[in-house]
């Protein structure tokens, strides 16, 4: 069986008629995985046990004639920010080396719920910080299209493996770019959906008022199927919504006539690679052809998206990483003397350099005298973004734009500089404060190859009207 072209409509459709069973796909794909990852380094921990387990309850379904799940049989990875029951959750951190949650994260259960082969943990940056996958304290994840080249981060493995066809769907998380840009750096399709349309419950917190939980797919219809087995509302998590979950996939079969596509002029300034840009001009001639109304406009305070979210992020983050203190979970130092030096000494030795340059920034933001003029003033500019892209959604229906400004750049080439690794992230942190939802999807490459995404903006909860054009320009690539 090829494993390229398998997506989960083909697995579900292999699987029931017999052609495959759940269990030889599972073994399949861990075969590819010891043959390839050792050079990808995408999987942190394999839970073949579960996976196999699961396998056998479809393939028993398969075997009776029942009709499978919307996932039945399909081999899935999970980011290491979420946790399994029993599987070690390291977030990308030797802080937790060793911790075994005790419970399933509620996107985790559902895709399970719905006929999914959970096949392991994937590797990313520690506690979702970072834009290249080098933050890991588990080595970097290579990008499976240029393996000189990062996979973008934070969710890097989560891309990269279903790039090199590791695994059909797999799960990461979005905070300020972390689904978007890896997809668009590994050449997949990767969705942010709306903030509260998927339960946080069990994922291991960044920025709680930020963070999302989402799927990497190899096309479009796929994330609407993975999609519509994670959205919806969880007694568990007190952020996640109650409003009915539309039908993503069926509505994918409406056509796109009509709608109007917001082009946000911010986004395509100075920095913008000229290949990027080129590709994304293509996107926006296509979906004019078939009949999209292409607009202009703006979102004027665009310019202060990145250091409003890095305050906001890194004020969240010095406050949900306080739990780790050597005593709850993980690591704990054995020397220290004293409880005060224990905690310190743990922390020291258990977070790498960006966690603690976001713990030290997000707490000076948070203290007495600053308060005010950094994070008060961040969460006043948070405001205004918001209301410029609900400003633009009175007038459009989706903004395209692109996901980044470059391409998938070399390994070590951002790692010297925060910043400039910070400014990555300039296309995909507004979204992320809004809350609105986006997919990044492929839509070219460079000349030398390397993958291009688009990214497809949405109004809160329009994931519906976000897929549809996605799609749009998916099939406008394949023709
Ligand atoms: N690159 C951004 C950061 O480093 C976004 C990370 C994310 O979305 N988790 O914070």
């Amino acid at each position: 069986m090829e494993l390229e072209s398998l997506t989960i409509d083909g697995t579900r459709a292999a699987v029931a008629s017999g052609e495959i069973t759940a269990n030889e796909l599972a073994n399949l794909h861990y075969e590819r995985i010891d043959a390839r990852d050792g050079e990808i380094n995408s999987f942190l921990a394999l839970s073949r046990e579960r996976a196999l387990g699961q396998a056998a309850k479809i393939d028993a379904m398969a075997a009776k004639g029942d009709a499978l799940p919307a996932l039945g049989g399909v081999p899935v990875g999970i980011k290491d920010v979420l946790v399994m029951q029993g599987a070690p959750a390291t977030a990308g951190s030797l802080i937790l080396k060793g911790y075994r949650p005790p419970y399933d994260a509620t996107a985790v259960g559902r895709l399970e719920a719905a006929g999914a082969v959970l096949l392991g943990k994937l590797n990313c940056d520690e506690f979702a910080m970072g834009s290249s996958n080098e933050n890991s304290a588990y080595g970097p994840v290579l990008n499976p299209r240029a393996l000189d080249r990062v996979p973008g981060g934070s969710s890097g493995g989560s891309a990269a493996a279903v790039a090199a066809n590791l695994a059909v769907a797999t799960l990461g998380t979005d905070t300020g770019g972390s689904i978007r840009q890896p997809a668009a750096f590994c050449g997949v399709v990767g969705v942010l959906p709306t903030y509260g349309r998927v339960s946080r419950y069990g994922l291991i917190a960044f920025a709680s008022s930020l963070d999302r939980v989402g799927p990497f797919t190899k096309n479009v219809k796929d994330a609407a199927t993975v999609l519509q087995v994670l959205a919806g509302h969880d007694v568990m998590d007190a952020t996640s919504s109650d409003r009915p979950v539309d039908d993503y996939v069926g509505g994918l079969e409406k056509p796109v006539e009509g709608l109007r596509i917001g082009v946000p002029a911010e986004y395509f300034g100075e920095g913008l690679d000229l290949e990027i840009r080129g590709a994304i001009e293509g996107v926006l001639a296509g979906l004019k052809t078939v009949g999209c109304v292409i607009k202009p406009v703006n979102l004027p305070h665009t310019k202060y998206a990145i250091p409003t979210y890095y305050v906001i992020a890194t004020a969240e983050a010095s406050s949900n990483l306080s739990r780790f203190d050597g005593v709850r979970f993980g690591l704990r130092d054995a020397e220290a003397k004293t409880l005060s030096e224990m905690f310190r000494r743990t922390r020291d030795a258990g977070f790498g350099a960006e966690v603690k340059r976001r713990i030290l920034l997000g707490t000076y933001a948070l203290s007495a005298g600053y308060y005010d003029a950094y994070y008060k003033k961040a969460q006043q500019v948070r405001t205004l973004l918001t209301r410029d892209f609900l400003t633009a959604f009175a007038e459009v229906d989706v903004l395209v734009a692109p996901v980044t400004p470059t391409p998938a750049f070399k390994l070590g080439e951002k790692t010297d500089d925060p910043v400039k690794m910070y400014l990555e992230d300039i296309y995909s942190v507004a979204a992320s404060l809004a809350g609105v939802c986006g997919i990044s999807v492929p839509c070219g490459e460079t000349k030398d190859g390397l993958p291009i995404g688009v990214q497809v903006i949405g109004r809160h909860f329009d994931e519906a009207t976000m897929l549809r054009v996605a799609q749009a320009v998916e099939t406008g690539q394949l023709r």
